[in-house]
């Protein structure tokens, strides 16, 4: 057995199940570094964690999620403007109602509260959009940016400026971006270029030309199903190329993927693949715009309140084509209460993305939603290159009370420790005092 030493590690994980060796190891870590990974590690630790055979992970990435609405519908016996569902300007409505009576100091206490819960789940890393509206101006991206500050000690934010009304709608919004790029926004947002912005080339130009200008990536909110979400993701994608964009760009939700015909050189006992779907229009077959999506590097999150059945999401891993998670709307006025964990995202998933007799719930099934929840999130954070438990990569990982991934997945296992940067943050599901962001 390899035997390993090394001087004064500050942590020694004893007995941890990886995944990815598919054995268990010992990892030792000192500063904010993962430094050796060894079948056993001679040095003891200052901080001993015995994971007892149980899997380590590297921390989970939410790919999507709206912190500057977080908890909106909180604080009456029944969920405030949840009595009934919503179209785009219902939604629209309900964020100007609940910005209007509240102050964006709670704004920020409860993007806080989310960042604590997500951190306190295993997610070490979470992407949020952030409404921007003539009405609000930059007020909400503030408030964020104060949160990401209180936050930075256990979770990693980065910030998307969402054009709410759409950017070629709202008179201030082009403005609106640029200027919350250079106060500390990262990337890019926006909404269907179709449907909301009516107008499908000047829409994704526009993102383009921004996000080139403060050299930042793009996400985008694509709603639309079907073959005009299809069209919308094609243009995105040839137009991606056309900028020199590549692997800059990311479609959220993209349903117009569920609807698309499945038909490919593959087996249609394969997940993912539906028979008898109508071959619509040019490009509606992903056998045709996998190699454009590839070519442009474009990424995809699809969040578990909205997944659809028939997301290519085993046809978009098996080709390299990213494929993450987001868990959406906390508890806020759009009516998707969920929770910011990976492993509920991910459980809701394993059920309800089944058809065709094909099983999410399989231990096949469970691995590619697995995959949705780290490696596919890092590379939509773009952070693969330092993601995962390797040494000299940051120590940024979570012991759970779990043998694998899927019982992780289908126990909602227990996070008995979550290490961000090399410093514990979480113990027995709950962030330690010391590192409490709403502690006074
Ligand atoms: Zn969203």
């Amino acid at each position: 057995m390899e035997k390993n030493t090394m001087t004064d590690p500050e942590i020694v994980i004893r007995d941890a199940y990886l995944a990815d060796r598919d054995s268990t190891q010992d990892i030792a870590i000192r500063g904010d570094r993962i430094r050796t990974i060894a079948d056993t590690i001679g040095d003891e630790g200052v901080t001993e964690i015995d994971a007892d055979g149980n899997i380590v992970a590297p921390g989970f990435v939410d790919s999507h999620i709206h912190m500057d609405q977080a908890f909106s519908a909180e604080g009456e016996r029944y969920p405030k403007f949840n009595d009934q569902g919503g179209d785009r300007d219902e939604i629209t409505t309900r964020a100007l109602k609940y910005y209007d009576n509240t102050t964006w100091d709670e704004v920020e206490d409860r993007a806080v509260r989310l960042g604590k819960l997500a951190a306190s789940k295993g997610s070490l890393y979470m992407r949020t959009h952030v409404n921007i509206m003539e009405e609000i101006g930059l007020d909400s991206l503030e408030a964020m940016l104060s949160a990401r500050d209180r936050l930075e000690d256990i979770i990693n934010v980065e910030i998307i400026l969402l054009t709410t009304n759409g950017v070629l709608n709202d008179g201030e919004a082009e403005d609106l971006v640029n200027e919350g790029l250079r106060l500390g926004g990262d990337v890019v947002g926006g909404t269907d270029p179709a449907s909301m912005n009516n107008d499908v080339e000047q829409t994704i130009d526009t993102w383009l030309d921004i996000a080139a200008k403060h050299d930042a990536e793009v996400d985008a909110h694509i709603h639309d199903p079907s073959t005009l979400g299809m069209y919308v993701m094609n243009r995105l994608a040839e137009k991606t190329i056309e900028h020199g964009y590549e692997g800059n760009v990311t479609a959220s939700h993209a349903y117009g993927l569920a609807g698309v015909s499945g038909k490919t050189k593959g087996d249609l006992s394969e997940p993912g693949f539906r028979d008898g779907d109508l071959k619509v229009f040019k490009g509606g077959d992903l056998e045709e715009v996998i190699p454009t999506f590839k070519e442009s590097g474009l990424k995809f999150v699809s969040c578990h309140p909205g997944s659809r059945p028939g997301m290519p999401i085993p046809q978009f891993q098996n080709e390299g084509i990213p494929m993450a998670w987001g868990s959406d709307n906390i508890q806020d006025f759009v009516n998707r209460h969920t929770k910011p964990s990976a492993l509920q995202g991910s459980l809701v998933n394993a059920f309800k993305l089944d058809y065709n007799l094909y099983s999410f719930a399989t231990n096949q099934g469970l691995e590619y939603l697995w995959n949705m929840v780290t490696e596919d999130g890092a590379k939509v954070f773009d952070i693969e290159d330092e993601y995962g438990i390797e040494e000299g990569n940051p120590a940024n990982l979570v012991v759970l009370d779990a043998l694998s991934p899927q019982w992780a997945i289908i126990n909602q296992a227990d996070r008995e420790y979550v290490i961000k940067d090399g410093d514990v943050i979480v113990e027995d599901n709950e962030i330690v005092p010391e590192k409490d962001p709403l502690a006074t």
